[in-house]
Parts: C-alpha cells; sequence; structure tokens
C-alpha cells in the first residue's frame, strides 16, 4: 500500500541545514514536513562536527565578515562564488547569537566567547562548545527548537529515492519508509535538499554511513545542476594507527588547535615547508595543502610504518595536556596510546564535499521549487573549504533556505498521483527481487575502494578512465542485485537506492576530474601539476538521459567595491 502525504515546504535529511531550514520556513507560517532516512536530528555529519564554527564574531580579537570572506576566497582558490560565500560570512555572526540564545553554550573565557585560531584562518574566528561536543550541542539545540513548532512534522526512516515533477517544477518526492518497507508519496509546493555530503563514497572517510551523495543524485535525476563536483576535501590527519576504538577519526583537529602539535615525516622531520607550508609547531596549513604534502611524502617513501605521517604531541608535558584534554587523554589511556611517549600516525581522508547542487542567492536550485542547504549547495567554498565554514553554512544556508521554500507556500498543492507512479515502480521492482548474488552492500564497497584507488587527492587521465570503465561496470549489475525482497528494515533494499544514486555521483566527480586538467585546491592531477590560470572556471554537469554533459561557467565574483 502506498501511503500518500502533502506539505507546503518538503525538507529532505535533518541534519543542521535541514533542521534550521524546517525552522526558518515553520516560523514563516508554512507547514513542514522534515524527513530523514535515519532518526531525525540525530544523524548525518552535523551531529558528529567537531569543534569549529567560523564566524567573525569578533569576541577575541576585532574582526569583520569581509576578513571572514577574504579567507575563504582564498582558501578556495580562485574558485568561490563570491555572492554565496558573502551570505556565508556577512550572516555567520547573526546565527552564533541566535544559537546562543536557543541555548547551545559557546565556551566561554571570561565575560566574551573563546575563539580559536584555525588554518587558513587569519585570526582566531572559530567558535566551539567544547571539544567533541560542537556537532552533539548544534543538533540538540536545533532539535529543541523544532519541537516547539507544531506545523513542523518529523518522520524518521523515509528514504526519498526520487523527486517528482509536475510541469516542470519540483513537486515532492517518492520514499520508502524503512521501518514498514511501503512506498509514500509527498506533495510538496516546495522541496529542500538538505541532504549534507557523499564522503562515504570512499572507503576511508570521517562520515557515517548516510552521507552518501543522495541529494546529488536526487537533484541531477530531477534536471537539476550540479557545480565543482571534481572538489573532494581530504581531511589531511585522519587517525590511521595504532588501533583506536570508541573515538573519532578526525579527533586529532581539536588537539592540533589547542596544542600545536607536530606533524613529522617517516624520519621524523618537519616537512611541509618543503611544500610551500611551513608550520614551526602551530596548526597553521590548510587542508589541501597538508594532504598534499603528507601524499608526497609518503610517495617519496618518507611515510610513517602505515603510510601517512607521524603527529607528535611528545614535547606537550602532561599537565598540559590534561588541562585541554582531560578525560580524553584516559580514553586514550585505554587504547594504549600515552601521547607524551609516543607520536601517533595520521593519514588524509575524505571529508567534506566542496561541490554540490547550483543555486542562486536565494538557494534555489536550477530546477524551479527546488532549493538546497547545507553541504548540498556548492560553490560557497570554491576549490577548497576552510575549517569551520561547514557548521557556519547549515545555519546560515538552513535559514535561507527554509525562508525562500516558504516564499512559495501560496502556490496551489500540486497533484503528482500520476508523475509519483514510475519512480513508485521502481521501489517495488527494487522491493522484489530476491535471490543470490553479489549484495548491493558488497556491492558499495567495491564502489568505494574504485573511489579511493583512482578518485581520490591525486588523479591522473588513466585513473579517472579505469574508474569511469569499473563504475560502468558496476552499474551494469545494478538491475540485477538481490535485495531480499520487501519486509522492514532491509538494509539491502536501502543500500540498493543508497548505490543507485552514488553510481551517478561517482561518474559526475570523475567525469569532472578528468576534464579539469590542471591541479587545484582538493583537485590534484599528477598529469597535470600546478594551476592553470586558463582553468579558473567552475564546472557544471547535467544528466542527459544517462549521459553526464559538463560545461564551464565563469566564476561568480563580487564587485570590487563589496569586497572593500
Ligand atoms: C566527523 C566530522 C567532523 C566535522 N567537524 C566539523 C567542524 O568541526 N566544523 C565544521 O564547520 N564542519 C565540520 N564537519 C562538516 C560538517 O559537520 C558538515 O558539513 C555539516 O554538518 C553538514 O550538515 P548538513 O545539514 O548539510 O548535512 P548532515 O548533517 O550530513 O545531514 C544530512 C541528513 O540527510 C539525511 N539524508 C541523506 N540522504 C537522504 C535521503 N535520501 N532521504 C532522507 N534523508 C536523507 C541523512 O540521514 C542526514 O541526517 C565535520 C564533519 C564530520 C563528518
Amino acid at each position: 500500500m502506498v501511503q500518500y502525504l502533502e506539505t507546503d515546504v518538503l525538507i529532505i535529511g535533518s541534519g543542521g541545514a535541514g533542521m534550521y531550514a524546517a525552522i526558518a520556513a515553520a516560523d514563516h507560517g508554512a507547514n513542514v514536513l522534515l524527513l530523514d532516512k535515519s532518526i531525525v536530528g540525530r544523524s548525518g555529519a552535523t551531529i558528529m562536527a567537531q569543534m569549529t564554527v567560523a564566524a567573525a564574531v569578533g569576541e577575541e580579537e576585532p574582526d569583520d565578515w569581509r576578513f571572514h570572506l577574504k579567507d575563504t576566497i582564498a582558501a578556495g582558490r580562485d574558485l568561490v562564488d563570491e555572492p554565496l560565500a558573502k551570505i556565508l560570512c556577512q550572516r555567520a555572526p547573526e546565527k552564533i547569537w541566535q544559537m546562543e540564545e536557543w541555548g547551545v553554550g559557546w565556551a566561554r573565557s571570561g565575560n566574551h566567547l573563546t575563539q580559536v585560531h584555525a588554518p587558513g584562518h587569519d585570526r582566531k574566528r572559530c567558535v566551539y562548545v567544547d571539544f567533541l561536543n560542537t556537532g552533539p550541542a548544534t543538533a540538540r539545540t536545533l532539535r529543541n527548537q523544532v519541537r516547539k513548532f507544531d506545523n513542523i512534522r518529523r518522520v524518521s526512516d523515509l528514504i526519498v529515492t526520487d523527486l517528482v515533477l509536475q510541469d516542470g517544477r519540483a513537486a515532492g518526492a517518492v520514499a520508502l519508509h524503512l521501518e514498514t518497507g511501503q512506498a509514500v508519496t509527498i506533495a510538496a509546493k516546495a522541496t529542500v535538499i538538505a541532504t549534507g555530503g557523499l564522503t562515504s563514497m570512499y572507503n576511508r572517510n570521517s562520515a557515517s554511513a548516510n552521507m552518501g551523495g543522495d541529494g546529488y543524485a536526487l537533484g541531477l535525476r530531477a534536471g537539476a545542476e550540479l557545480i565543482d563536483m571534481e572538489f573532494v576535501q581530504f581531511f589531511p590527519i585522519g587517525h590511521l594507527a595504532p588501533r583506536m576504538t570508541g573515538m573519532d577519526p578526525i579527533m586529532w583537529d581539536p588537539f592540533r588547535y589547542k596544542l600545536g602539535g607536530r606533524l613529522l615525516n617517516g624520519k621524523k622531520e618537519e616537512f611541509t615547508q618543503n611544500y610551500g607550508a611551513p608550520e614551526d609547531g602551530k596548526y597553521v596549513v590548510t587542508r589541501d595543502a597538508a594532504t598534499y604534502a603528507i601524499f608526497k611524502e609518503v610517495e617519496a617513501g618518507r611515510g610513517s610504518p602505515h603510510g601517512g605521517a607521524w603527529l607528535s604531541f611528545e614535547h606537550i608535558p602532561e599537565a598540559d595536556l590534561r588541562a585541554a584534554f582531560g578525560p580524553v587523554i584516559d580514553k586514550l589511556a585505554n587504547n594504549g596510546i600515552d601521547l607524551t611517549k609516543m607520536a601517533i600516525e595520521v593519514a588524509p581522508i575524505a571529508h567534506y564535499h566542496m561541490g554540490g547542487l547550483r543555486t542562486d542567492d536565494s538557494l534555489a536550485t536550477t530546477l524551479p521549487h527546488l532549493f538546497a542547504t547545507g553541504e548540498a549547495v556548492g560553490g560557497a567554498n570554491g576549490a577548497n573549504r576552510l575549517s569551520g565554514n561547514a557548521i557556519s553554512e547549515t545555519f546560515v544556508f538552513g535559514e535561507l533556505a527554509g525562508r525562500s521554500a516558504a516564499a512559495l507556500s501560496h502556490s496551489a498543492m500540486p497533484d503528482i498521483h500520476h508523475a509519483a507512479q514510475p519512480f513508485l515502480d521502481i521501489i517495488a521492482e527494487a522491493s522484489n527481487r530476491a535471490g543470490g548474488g553479489m549484495t548491493p552492500t558488497a556491492a558499495t564497497a567495491s564502489l568505494q575502494t574504485i573511489m579511493a584507488e583512482d578518485v581520490g587527492p591525486f588523479r591522473t587521465a588513466d585513473g579517472l578512465r579505469r574508474a569511469l570503465d569499473n563504475l560502468a561496470q558496476l552499474a551494469a549489475t545494478l538491475p540485477e542485485l538481490p535485495t531480499g525482497g520487501a519486509m522492514a528494515f532491509n538494509q539491502q533494499l536501502a543500500d540498493w537506492f543508497g548505490l543507485r544514486n552514488m553510481l551517478v555521483v561517482a561518474r559526475t566527480i570523475a567525469t569532472a576530474a578528468l576534464a579539469r586538467t590542471e591541479s587545484r585546491g582538493a583537485h590534484q592531477r599528477e598529469d597535470h601539476p600546478g594551476l592553470d590560470q586558463a582553468w579558473t572556471y567552475n564546472q557544471v554537469v547535467r544528466l542527459d538521459g544517462d549521459d553526464i554533459r559538463l560545461f564551464r561557467s565563469e566564476v561568480r565574483r563580487l564587485a570590487q567595491e563589496e569586497l572593500a
């Protein structure tokens, strides 16, 4: 049986961006349906975020959003969509105060907010709640706000599988209810994609399983454009060794903010200065530059034993370590890690996606009545994102997308019963495929390996072509992969729909990366080293039937006086 729902504003994904959008849309009088393929308000990247939220609140030292914008544009290596970045930097401070009013509890030193200096920022600009607790506190605060609105309906375990169009505009979606195995049709006057990023498409990542690029695929199949898909950010110091359980692989970031630490090669020598990025015991090197330097050292045979770099806090007295990280030091001890006596090994892992849905300044995508928000939006960070910009992005873009979508509440409710049918048929067909053979979960692992081997931070034309061939072979198996049949909580079925999305999104990344014959930010071509000014363009992706179409687009710039 197919369930039917209707709403003014449909928000797909309930991380920080989705929840902020729901609050804004509801506050502007819209009826909102906030859904998530996992638990509403408790899944995705937001709740995992560690520490930094960048905003020029100027609490530690004088600051201005224009300085933040300047740093964001510089980090983005000339590809930043400047109007979007301006919105992000200009509005971030008011969102920090709004979150404070809502009870997030930013860390304070005396009577002002504490701010740390993160790499690529020119001053202390990042607020936080506590070590490893910024994401949970942010998510909790937004959940509490969401609950205050009677006009926000929340539905968990609902996987949106396709968007539905009416008269050339987004008119809702079709979804699979994981808990019951039932299909659901949702008519909506406006739809917001808040599905986060795609880093679980790589086998080493900082992501949870539900960050597989669904929103990009949903938008693309419905006719929306994507931008900057080749720019996948790798977090340079993901934990590599020794084995560590119960702790986050990117936990060394806050350690570096507070204590500096030393990044060393296999010979225990500092090395980032050899790549034009000296550290001097501070944490100043941007993510793209550090990722590049680590990979190059490993390639030159100067990696740490497990193929990364050493990160050492051995020179820092135990009392200082304890003062900064108290109980975490004990948790590390339980893992056999004593930072006063040993360095740990770190290596780059997939962490964030700079690309995404192409939008205008109201966060409208190129498909009418479809909006995007949060990490699902492409362009605001160009070829490389600054630490802390992603959480600010969820607040600022969340509020803006929610408000923009709510403005369409006056339009007529679309009738999508007929248009939804082909997508309901896909759910019915996929739910009805028992049998043996490679499972969707195993096929997903193959895709992650393809992406890691040939579409990682270092790319070549041969490798990218090989990846596209391998992805095509994998895609050919998709219609036959067994899902185990219709049943409640069928993870294989969920993975089948995830893989269906990953396959198309992976092709957009590899195709865009193959076309960009230069190295810039997070996109490094071994066969085309160095930045090529002739490539100061964004690449836009469209789907034409099953074919990926790429075209170049001028980078949107601000007038000089708006930057001054
Ligand atoms: C470990 C980690 C630490 C980080 N630390 C920081 C930090 O310190 N500072 C910073 O600025 N950034 C940080 N980031 C990045 C930042 O957290 C994310 O970019 C940001 O939270 C993304 O928010 P979002 O709301 O766009 O997406 P998410 O929070 O990822 O939410 C997306 C939601 O969409 C749902 N969804 C996906 N597909 C579907 C579908 N088909 N149907 C229904 N629902 C769907 C998911 O289940 C998920 O709940 C970190 C990221 C990670 C992974």
